[in-house]
């Protein structure tokens, strides 16, 4: 830049030790981060900030990573209040005989509001800048991120039988449009179908279903295929797979995102590849319930979007990115013996870029590119437990954890600083999630 031209004025520079945009991949040396009115305008070296902006705010992270803020593609927030209420039993015990009911007698928007702002404290903190939720009174939910500044795609639930939210699918239906135009215009929101799973909810709420997400252009996302079970009873009833089915009913498109895919059928990863679709991994929690391992290689082989999620904190019991990233990582190796599978920087890219694919963000999160709203978190290397560092890709999947996130930014606005949450208190929010441990225990 030429002497005589004044250097723009800026919001905001963050200078790390290192840099991983995702996009492009590999590792940026003593690079800054410069952002103004919530978006990124450069990522230079730290060398040549000064010359070409005068920032307002300058943070200075000696021994950090800097990397785009992680997406959870696949939560259910308020779940938080069961963490740790039923451990060792598979999924269809665990859901008829352990969480349907708990949420028949507890679910009420107050449990929403209390449990999304339980794990909204502990996303923040770990570096999780977006969320994918679904679960029941979605109004609340989106209220508490709206109000906590989180970025998130809220699904809107719908089940064919009755429950605490609603009496059918036209009832959640109902319900979920009310919390949409009400939150449409909000900035950091979107909002998706979310019909719990293909064995939940018939073929004519499906087709209900597939009306509404054209005409009012949202997107579709579902359980799907999560465990042997599902595949073959819909085999033996049907003779087609679950995601065969949707795909008859007009459900899969470049929008829809299936979440699990553990155990596709014959010819379903050709379908998801063929037709854009996306899958949401979760390996804790396929761990946990005894589901199995998604075969995520092979779909990213055949061409499919990949995007990590925790899943609900009832099955996991951590709402921790950078637990998933490392499983996801490990598990991928011990299914397939194969070591040289899901390396690093394709763990970190599913659990940035890939997950604001799944959630149609990517043209404003997902990689630190300038034009992208800034949404960052900074891991310190400091810990001995992270010396030395010859890969800091490397580390941020397979050494560090979320207890080394420092400072977090949603669209410029600093939500963690130096390890403490602007905006929440996380004592109240304990107190409040302890006092729901004595009524439902
Ligand atoms: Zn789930």
């Amino acid at each position: 830049m030429p002497p005589h031209v004044s250097p723009r004025e800026v919001d905001l520079a963050i200078h790390a030790r290192y840099v991983v945009p995702v996009e492009p991949a590999g590792v940026l040396d003593h690079h800054a981060v410069v952002v103004d009115a919530g978006r990124i305008v450069a990522v230079c070296p730290s060398k040549d900030v000064s010359a070409a902006f005068a920032p307002g705010t300058t943070v200075d992270l000696p021994t950090h990573v800097l990397i785009p803020g992680l997406v959870n593609a696949h939560a259910h927030c308020a779940m938080a209040l069961f963490r740790g209420v039923a451990d060792d039993v598979a999924l269809s015990r665990w859901l008829e005989e352990h969480i349907w009911p708990r949420e028949g007698r507890h679910v009420s928007p107050e449990f929403v509001r209390d449990g999304t702002l339980l794990a909204c404290a502990e996303m923040l903190a770990g570096g999780i800048t977006c969320c994918n939720d679904m679960y029941f009174f979605p109004e609340a939910s989106a209220q508490v991120f709206e109000e906590v500044g989180m970025r998130a795609m809220v699904g809107l639930p719908i089940l064919d039988f009755p429950t605490a939210y609603a009496a059918d699918a036209d009832g959640c239906l109902r319900a979920g449009l009310v919390a949409r135009d009400r939150f449409k215009h909000a900035r950091r929101l979107g909002f998706s179908l979310a019909p719990h799973a293909p064995y939940t909810v018939g073929d004519a709420s499906f087709e209900k279903i597939v009306t509404l997400a054209r005409e009012l252009d949202l997107p579709i996302q579902t359980h799907l295929q999560e465990t042997r079970s599902e595949l073959a009873d819909a085999l033996a009833a049907r003779g087609e797979t679950p995601l065969a089915r949707l795909d008859r009913l007009g459900v899969t498109g470049p929008g829809f995102v299936a979440i699990h895919a553990v155990h596709p059928g014959n010819g379903d990863i050709e379908r998801l590849a063929r037709q854009g679709c996306h899958v949401v991994h979760c390996p804790a929690s396929n761990m946990k319930l005894a589901s199995g391992a998604a075969p995520v290689a092979t779909c990213l082989a055949a061409g499919v979007n990949v995007a990590l999620g925790t899943d609900g904190a009832a099955s996991n019991n951590r709402i921790d990115l950078f637990g998933e990233m490392r499983l996801a990582s490990l598990l991928a190796k011990v299914v397939s013996g194969d070591a040289t599978l899901l390396a690093a920087a394709e763990v970190l890219r599913m659990a940035t870029l890939g997950g604001a694919r799944a959630l149609g963000f990517e043209a404003r999160i997902g990689s630190l590119v300038p034009g992208k709203d800034a949404d960052l978190a900074a891991v310190d290397f400091a810990a001995a437990e992270l010396a030395p560092c010859y890969d800091p890709v490397s580390h941020l999947v397979h050494a560090a954890g979320r207890e080394h996130v420092t400072d977090v930014w949603i669209e410029g606005e600093r939500v963690v600083e130096r390890g403490a949450l602007r905006a929440l208190d996380p004592a109240a929010i304990a107190a409040r999630a302890a006092l729901w441990r004595d009524r439902i225990a």
